[in-house]
């Protein structure tokens, strides 16, 4: 039985996560389904090295897989490299992306790759353009406040493969990222100006009304097949509207036991969320 803090703390995370178990994200993902929504489902859990737990979860997301197709629902999954073995050795990790990409493919599904912090990037970046020539369903985040992306933007443009852009979730240090709020959505315009001009199949991964109306702006001027993709439980105001206008729109759904550190993320993205745990723990 969790304590008092962690029911607290969940009562607000549940806006954020489908819950702890595979069935509850797959009843999350016929609820998106059901708004017309695609469902990017991510099994929670990062950064271990441990050969057990990387094999749990490497077979979580085969089953995930399975139950997509056999619960026909429109939707993928996202994997998080070191879940899976980046942070064991690198190796690993390949065979289980390749795993993971080889059950997708028996049912037509694409897969995508979340980006973690700095010491996972170059790995990340690496290992996604060996796999891409004889894999291309598969696409990878990119991170708008590291400095180093506009250049792996352009390199996976050029090779033809698909991207997730966001402004980027992790505290990194001013050497490898901008800082400023600012600069970070500087840089998201003008990544998002190449997508748009040099690449097709890309999504658009971001709650930000100027961000989200610049590229109503720029998808007017370039007929390219991109989505925009959102977190569950964040701007549901504006998902409707822009299935309304045509554009397709995927929902992050995340589940499992290791929801706190992801809600922890979220909390730090809004003041007013934090105002809404206290509102939780004085009832
Ligand atoms: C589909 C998807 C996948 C992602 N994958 C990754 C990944 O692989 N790696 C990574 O580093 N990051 C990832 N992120 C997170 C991303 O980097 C940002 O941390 C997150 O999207 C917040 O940035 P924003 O663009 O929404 O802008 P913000 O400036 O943070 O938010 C813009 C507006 O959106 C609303 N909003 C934003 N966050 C919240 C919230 N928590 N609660 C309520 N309202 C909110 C508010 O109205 C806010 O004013 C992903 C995001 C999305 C949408």
């Amino acid at each position: 039985m969790p304590g008092l803090t962690e029911r607290l703390l969940y009562r607000v995370a549940k806006r954020w996560i489908a819950g702890y178990s595979l069935e509850d994200a797959i009843k999350v993902a016929h609820n998106a389904n059901s708004r017309k929504l695609r469902a990017i489902l991510n099994r929670l859990g990062e950064h271990t090295p441990d050969e057990k737990l990387i094999q749990s979860y490497t077979e979580e997301y085969l089953k995930l897989l399975d139950r997509l197709q056999a619960e026909k629902i429109d939707g993928t999954i996202s994997v998080k490299p070191s879940q899976i073995g980046l942070a064991a050795n690198p190796s690993l990790y390949k065979t289980n992306l390749l795993s993971i990409i080889d059950r997708a493919e028996i049912y037509g599904e694409f897969v995508w790759i979340d980006m973690e912090n700095s010491p996972y990037t170059e790995a990340t970046v690496r290992t996604y353009l060996e796999i891409l020539p004889s894999h291309r369903r598969l696409g990878v985040c990119l991170q708008a406040n590291m400095k180093r992306t506009e250049s792996d933007l352009k390199d996976i443009i050029a090779r033809g493969g698909m991207v997730r852009l966001v402004k980027g979730a992790y505290p990194e240090n001013t050497e490898l990222a901008y800082k400023r709020r600012s600069d970070v959505e500087a840089n998201y315009l003008k990544l998002m100006a190449t997508l748009f001009e040099d690449g097709d199949h890309f999504g658009i991964g971001t709650h930000d009304g100027k961000l989200i109306d610049a590229a109503r702006n720029l998808a007017k001027d370039h007929k390219r097949d991109f989505e925009f993709q959102m977190l569950k439980g964040i701007r549901d105001d504006i998902k409707p509207s822009l299935i309304e206008e045509g554009y397709r729109v995927s929902e992050y759904i995340p589940y499992g036991p290791e929801w706190y550190n992801y809600s922890k993320r979220r909390m730090r993205e809004r003041k007013r969320n934090i105002l809404l745990l206290i509102r939780s723990i004085t009832g």
